[in-house]
């Protein structure tokens, strides 16, 4: 009779003891605050914000943020953040912190193949629903698969967006179209190759953000919280990975959004 007691106890002390070494390692770590004389020129976008999916990767990188001050650009898919309390809590906290919310769509449609009155409609939508869940007024549009075509400047412009944000493979950085500015990618966090995702390595990727700030002069760094998991796990090598590289680049830089950002070019 007292054999399974016990065998229950043994189960959560082990489970207890992976949560607190899961714990340990997803700790936010602290980053220098030495920020007066760093430039403020990086960027961290995050997209394909949504209730529920990658839950604990969203929910980890938006208390990181936090706790360390990073302001984050938060690419959003406005129809599918409605109903998660405890996600919306969080970017409510991320905002305080000086996070941003940006429209990544209405519900992740690609803009190439709207017409002009289309994108005009979802971007309506995507900004009142914004506004109506967070209370703010978006600006910054970040399109879904980082596809728009010409008409969706005409469109933004109508509905009150002036910067947009796709990749740097199919947008040329801080060219203007119709007073709209354009602020791409410029780094990848991750390869997707085949269906998954390979995360590149720390130097990789701290080569790229110089290459970056070199020809740009910033560098936006997308990263999507998919990466961050393993099946329904997150992943502690991915978290590594992260911590130290934005404790690196935190060294040199400091960090800002794509709205700020985009103040300056213009
Ligand atoms: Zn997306």
């Amino acid at each position: 009779m007292r054999i399974v007691p016990l065998i229950l106890l043994g189960v959560v002390i082990l489970i207890g003891v992976g949560l607190s070494g899961r714990l340990q390692v997803s700790e936010p770590v602290g980053i220098e605050p030495d920020n007066l004389a760093k430039p403020s020129i990086i960027v961290i976008r995050v997209d394909d914000i949504q209730d529920y999916a990658f839950r604990d990767a969203q929910l980890w990188l938006l208390r990181y943020s936090r706790v360390n001050k990073i302001p984050l650009s938060l690419a959003i898919i406005p129809e599918l953040v409605v109903s998660d309390k405890e996600l919306i809590a969080s970017i409510y906290d991320a905002l305080r912190e000086g996070a941003e919310v940006s429209a990544h769509g209405w519900s992740h449609e690609d803009f190439y193949k709207l017409l002009l009155e289309e994108q005009v409609q979802r971007l309506i939508q995507a900004r009142s629903s914004l506004r109506s869940v967070f209370g703010v007024n978006v600006t910054v549009f970040v399109p879904p698969m980082f596809k728009y075509n010409n008409d969706t400047f005409a469109a933004m412009r109508k509905v009150g967006y002036d910067t947009l944000s796709s990749s740097i493979d199919l947008q040329k950085p801080e060219h203007r179209f119709d007073e709209v500015v354009c602020l791409p990618a410029t780094v990848e966090y991750s390869d997707f190759v085949n269906g998954t995702w390979r995360i590149k390595s720390v130097d990789e990727l701290l080569l790229e953000v110089d290459l970056s700030v070199e020809s740009y002069g910033y560098a936006v760094i997308v990263l999507h919280p998919q990466e961050f998991m393993n099946g329904s796990e997150i992943n502690d090598d991915v978290l590594r990975n992260y911590t130290s590289l934005v404790n690196i680049v935190g060294r040199k830089y400091s960090f800002t959004t794509l709205g700020e950002l985009s103040k300056t070019i213009k």
